[in-house]
């Protein structure tokens, strides 16, 4: 009979001695023996707690009757097994079962140990603890120990560690894991035991749009199916994990092949961008990707995500749904829009800022009825910064609220000074148009000059719609209840929805000077467009204005299609304040023509080679012919010519920047960025 076994089973009554064992050191009543044993019998009743003794032979001949129970759940008998037969370590040591038997043959004691059973027909682990017990003649009889349950701990620790690595919405990796993964990927490849890696950040377009308009539920339905479709268009060698928010990452390991890429790139967006449908509701999102590859853009983790996330802002840039490869200029824009960002900050105080004034003059009776300001920034070693350039970059900072408003002001107190015949438009950025302090901000611009509201009319993008929530029609509300006048601006370059021209309150749309330039080229539809959105607007109500009219031959076309107020260059520069009040007063406040007669520059024909380059790829196309807004050339150069892309063509001797017009059969169409001279 053993130490434990005899006094469990009741058939020893010998008071323990204090050398005997484990239990015999527990603080007890001596004035009850039975105590001990009733408390033992307690705590194996209760928790998780146990006992186990075994004979010399390292035999079992007492385990507490619960783990007795789980073992024959199991399918382990218990009776006559030794304990290293049936529990083997397990965790970290990979000699364990050793660690047990040189434990229990060596006679000494041993703490903590992990196990599980040996048969593995069980997920349970327990700790257990032991030491030999000797007789009163210091004979060996065996080993004595406790022991307890740690499978739920060690389950909520591998719970928790799943949750530190997997995104609980989608089941994908999260951001920490793909660290990690990038991290080995990028390990193996510098030790060059590894092929190199192409990392691609994926940024879901209009995915905001979707959680604000059909809420937080169809969001997260939406995430899901992204995460599903992504993983099946990349493929099972990719690793696919979600950032957070609509942010997903994509590691292909031993990918660098840029033809390889485009083609896993354009299956991501294809997939991505095909219509999802959720409770019921039809939802369509796209996708932009930025994509860097290691070692060539970077053989670190910090920099190839930097690098793949400035390729994925040039994507959005491009108009989102496309892809782009990181190039060096990417990280020498930022740096500059750093720059410029830090600069921009001190603008204001600084008196950096003027406005300039174009007039709006009616079709009808060739009159200024109002005037466009426009925002210059006169830099202090840069010079004249155009807005095209740092609107942006104040939209992204968040200084286009103050500026905003400081071109809200100073543009209402230059009408106050006009006739009130006259009106003033000012360009109201998508992020202003975002802020509920907008009205107020209105509001008090008008207050503070004096000029009556309906003098006052703001010039939104399309853009405004992008967001399509409530709070847009609410901000149209408000600023139609302050009685501004609302107009359209860029019309027909945004995102081709017409859908809100139904309850959008506008007073005007501006049609976009791209339609305008080169309406009367022979063979430009640019002149069906007109009509078509001036016919629009006169159903709607709405007033029309031409963008950008440059030659004289052009506003006489643009009055025969119908648009009722003209803007542009063919009126000379925009002016600056203090002009504004002689020009209205002179000749009936009609506007001197100072444009071009006719429309275009006639093309030159020749053929000569020319340098061109594309990023960092050079080569040479064939000029065909030029004129002084561009030019078309041969294309087989091995450099990729794509609609939208920018280009530099060297044209007499001098590199030009340009944009690809069209492609097509070899040839390209080019758009000079400015005008040059013919001199041939
Ligand atoms: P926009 O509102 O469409 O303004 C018209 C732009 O076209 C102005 O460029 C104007 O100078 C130019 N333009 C006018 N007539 C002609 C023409 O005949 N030919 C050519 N080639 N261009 C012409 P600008 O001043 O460089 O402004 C560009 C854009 O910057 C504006 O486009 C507007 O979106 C933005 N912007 C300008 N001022 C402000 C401002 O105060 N606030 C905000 N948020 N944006 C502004
Ligand atoms: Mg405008
Ligand atoms: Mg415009």
């Amino acid at each position: 009979m053993g130490f434990l076994s005899s006094r469990l089973s009741g058939t020893s009554g010998r008071k323990p001695s204090a050398t005997e064992g484990p239990v015999a050191n527990a603080g007890i009543a001596l004035d009850d023996p039975g105590q001990p044993l009733r408390l033992i019998r307690s705590f194996e009743a209760q928790g998780s707690g146990w006992f186990w003794e075994t004979d010399r032979a390292g035999k079992l001949i007492y385990l507490s009757g619960k783990v007795a129970g789980q073992l024959a759940d199991a399918g382990e008998q218990v009776a006559g097994r030794a304990l290293t037969e049936l529990f083997e370590m397990s965790g970290a040591s990979e000699n364990g079962e050793r660690t047990l038997n040189f434990h229990l043959h060596a006679r000494a004691s041993f703490e903590d140990y992990e196990v599980r059973l040996a048969s593995g027909s069980s997920d349970r682990c327990w700790s257990i603890s032991g030491r030999p017990w000797f007789d009163e003649i210091g004979q060996f009889r065996g080993f004595v120990g406790s022991g307890c349950d740690l499978t739920d701990k060690r389950r909520s620790e591998a719970e928790i560690a799943r949750l530190a690595m997997f995104d609980s919405l989608t089941g994908l990796a999260n951001r920490a894991r793909m660290h990690l993964s990038l991290t080995q990927a990028l390990g193996r490849a510098n030790a060059g035991t590894y092929r190199p890696t192409a990392l691609l950040l994926l940024d879901l377009d209009r995915f905001k749009a979707v959680n604000d308009t059909l809420g937080h539920q169809t969001g997260d339905a939406l995430l899901q199916q992204v995460a599903q479709r992504l993983t099946r268009a990349v493929g099972d060698s990719a690793l696919v994990g979600r950032l957070g928010g609509d942010e997903f990452k994509v590691i292909l390991p031993g990918e660098s092949n840029r033809e390889k890429l485009d083609e896993v790139a354009q299956a991501i967006i294809t997939a991505l961008s095909h219509p999802y449908s959720i409770s019921g509701a039809r939802v369509s999102i796209g996708c932009s990707i930025g994509i860097a590859l290691a070692p060539e853009h970077g053989d670190d983790p910090e920099t190839l995500v930097r690098n793949a996330d400035l390729a994925l802002y040039s994507a959005k840039a491009d108009g989102r749904g496309v892809h782009r490869f990181y190039r060096e200029e990417m990280l020498v824009q930022a740096q500059t829009r750093k720059v410029l960002e830090d600069d921009l900050r001190y603008a204001l105080t600084l008196n950096q800022f003027h406005l300039v004034y174009q007039p709006l003059v009616s079709t009808s009776e060739g009159k200024i009825v109002g005037y466009e300001a426009l925002l210059r920034w006169n830099h202090p070693t840069r010079g004249k910064i155009s807005p095209v350039e740092f609107i942006p970059v104040a939209e992204e900072s968040g200084l286009i609220e103050q500026i905003g408003e400081w071109v809200l002001r100073t543009a209402c107190a230059t009408a106050a000074s006009l006739p009130v015949s006259v009106r003033m438009a000012v360009n109201v950025s998508p992020i202003q148009f975002a802020k509920p302090s907008l009205p107020t901000v209105v509001t008090r611009a008008l207050a503070e000059s004096g000029l009556e509201a309906q003098r006052l009319e703001l010039e939104i993008t399309e853009s405004v719609f992008l967001d399509g929530s409530a709070a847009t029609e609410h901000m149209f509300r408000a600023l139609k209840g302050i009685g501004v006048r609302l107009s359209l601006d860029d019309f027909g370059t945004g995102y081709s929805s017409l859908g809100y021209l139904r309850s959008a309150p506008f007073d005007k749309i501006k049609i976009d000077q791209s339609f305008v330039r080169g309406a009367k080229i022979e063979g430009s539809r640019n002149a069906a467009i007109i009509k078509a959105i001036v016919t629009l607007a006169d159903t709607l109500g709405l007033e029309t204005t031409a963008e950008g009219v440059e030659a004289q031959d052009e506003i006489e076309l643009i009055r025969a299609l119908g648009c009722s107020h003209v803007q542009g260059f063919v009126y000379g520069e925009p002016r600056l304040a203090d002009a504004l009040a002689a020009d209205l007063e002179s000749q009936g406040a009609m506007p001197q023509l100072v444009g071009v007669k006719v429309t275009r520059s006639p093309r030159v024909t020749m053929l000569r080679s020319a340098a061109v380059s594309v990023g960092s790829r050079k080569g040479t196309a064939r000029i065909r012919n030029i004129s002084t807004d561009g030019a078309m050339v041969d294309c087989h150069t091995g450099i990729e010519f794509r609609v939208g892309g920018e280009i530099l063509i060297e044209v007499f001797g001098e590199a030009r920047g340009a944009t690809v017009q069209w492609v097509t059969e070899g040839r390209a169409g080019l758009r000079f960025a400015q005008k040059i001279e013919l001199k041939q």
